[in-house]
Order: structure tokens, then sequence, then C-alpha cells
């Protein structure tokens, strides 16, 4: 694999792309009828995540729902003393256009309350579900800033079934003073305009693809990620993922290469400087306009 900093300079101190390694960490059976039938494998997969991250000495930022916090104290625990960071992925993983603002404002206050129950470290970023922030519910940002988070990663920049917000533009933003929005990386290459390094997207796509929009990619930019536990096990049992409307090809794709998953991410890890979302903002806040 090329090295992937090898053309420009840009923001960081070195040539290599700056990744944000972003974990979704929500329990795929609960948004799901009957989901409790089937087998828990929530624990076994983030520990071989965390076992991954060790492997490859690098922090990343689980995006946790404060549902799954209190279902797994111990786990999440865990995750907080191997140095990761916990932010807040809402409290039961419900999109915002569902919610009115005092709703949200509510459910993020739990999901923060879980997460700081478990780790001393403040909650300091919040993933919106399904990337809805979308700009009839930029209200969230005022929530956000109410409890005294930082940043977001909520935002998908284009035209997407589900949710997108075309016009944001690619940089990370400040939404308001001490708030900024951190837009998941997207490809460059004549694809649509979808998420570069993404659970399905990450997992489906033609890895050279991947390769390409890396290499093309702003380096005064960071790469923002997400995988989910579901995205590297290969013996989860069949049934029909949320938000698909029951679409068979698009649940067969949510099955497609998860044994790739990890191959794909340790080689892009080793061509780039990760971080955990809040350091990189730390080192780059006062770039953001
Ligand atoms: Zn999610």
């Amino acid at each position: 694999m090329p090295d992937l900093g090898q053309r420009t300079g840009g923001a960081s101190s070195d040539s290599k792309l700056n990744l944000l390694l972003g974990i979704d960490l929500e329990d795929v059976r609960d948004h799901i009828p009957g989901g409790s039938r089937y087998q828990d494998r929530l624990g076994f997969n983030v520990e071989r995540i965390l076992r991954f991250l060790d492997d490859h000495q690098t922090k990343a930022t689980f995006f946790t729902v404060g549902l799954v916090a209190r279902r797994l104290p111990g786990l999440i625990k865990t995750i907080a003393d191997e140095g990761h960071e916990l932010a807040s992925h809402s409290d039961r993983h419900v999109q915002l256009n569902k919610l009115t603002p005092e709703e949200f404002s509510s459910d993020l206050k739990r999901s923060i309350d879980a997460l700081e129950h478990v780790t001393s470290d403040r909650v300091s970023g919040f993933r919106a579900p399904t990337f809805s922030l979308i700009p009839s519910c930029e209200w969230a940002y005022d929530a956000l800033v109410d409890n005294n988070l930082l940043y977001s990663s909520s935002v998908l920049a284009a035209k997407n079934p589900l949710f997108g917000w075309p016009g944001f533009g690619t940089r990370p933003r400040r939404m308001r003073p001490g708030l900024v929005e951190i837009p998941v990386s997207l490809h460059r290459t004549p694809l649509p305009r979808v998420p570069l390094l993404g659970g399905v997207y990450l997992r489906v796509l033609p890895f050279s693809l991947t390769r390409i929009s890396l290499f093309r990619h702003n380096r005064e930019l960071p790469v923002t990620s997400y995988i989910h536990p579901y995205d590297i096990d290969q013996d989860q049992e069949r049934f029909m993922h949320p938000d698909l409307d029951g679409n068979h090809l698009m649940n067969w794709l949510m099955y497609l290469n998860r044994n790739k998953t990890l191959v794909r991410l340790s080689k892009i890890i080793a061509s780039c400087r990760s971080w955990r979302y809040i350091d990189w903002l730390d080192q780059y806040s006062s770039e953001i306009k």
C-alpha cells in the first residue's frame, strides 16, 4: 500500500493523514423487534476490537449508547481503562428527526450520565444515530453545548437514502462557540459521495477505491471513520437489520466481507496517524472556523 501521506504536508506534523478512529457501540438487537432472541455477541466483538487496537498500539473513540453502558458497565469501564475515549451515541439510538428538542436533550443527558457513571473522564463528544443530524435538526447543537460537549461527528455531508446534509462541506466547522462538527469523510471517486471509512462501505467497496480516495484526501482535513462491533462478526445469526425497510439486498450487504474489516483497517492504520477524536480536537481546535 502506498504511503498515504507522501504527497503534501497539511495539518499533521508529519505528512501522514490524520485518522480519527471511531467505534459506534450499540447492540443492533436492541433495534429490531424481538431482538433478544438472538445471541448476545456484543461483549465478544468489543473484546476483539480492543485486542486489535492494543496490537496496533492505538487508541480510539467509542461512541456508545447509554442503554449499553447501563447494561454492560464492566465492558465500558474496560474500554475507558485501556485509554480509549467514551463519547455519546445517544441513549437509545433514536434518530434526531424522531425527537423534539426537549426529548433529545433529556436523551442526551441520560446517555452522558450513563457513561460518566462508569468512567471518571468527562464525556466531550457525540455522534447522532445514523448520522441523523440534518439541517432540520440543527437545534441539537444547542443541547450539545448545554451539556458541555466540545464536538459532534454527526453529519454526512452528501445526499443519502437515510440522512444527509449535502451543503455542509467537508471541513470541520464551528457550529456554536466551543462546539465543533467533524463531518464524516467521504469517498473522492466517481462513486456517489458515500462514507469513506464507514462500516459497510469499508467492507463492501473494492479496497482499491478506498486507497484512491485516501490518496486524494485533503491532508489538512482528518479522515473520520466508524465501524460497529457487528462489522467484524462473521458468526452473527441472520436477521433483518434495522433501518433497511426490509430490503434483502441491503441486508445481504450488511453481512458481506465482515472478515475483511479489520484486515483493511490494519492497512489503513499502518499508513496514517491515528487519534482519538478528543485528542485531535485538542490539537487542532484553534484552526477550525
Ligand atoms: Zn449507531
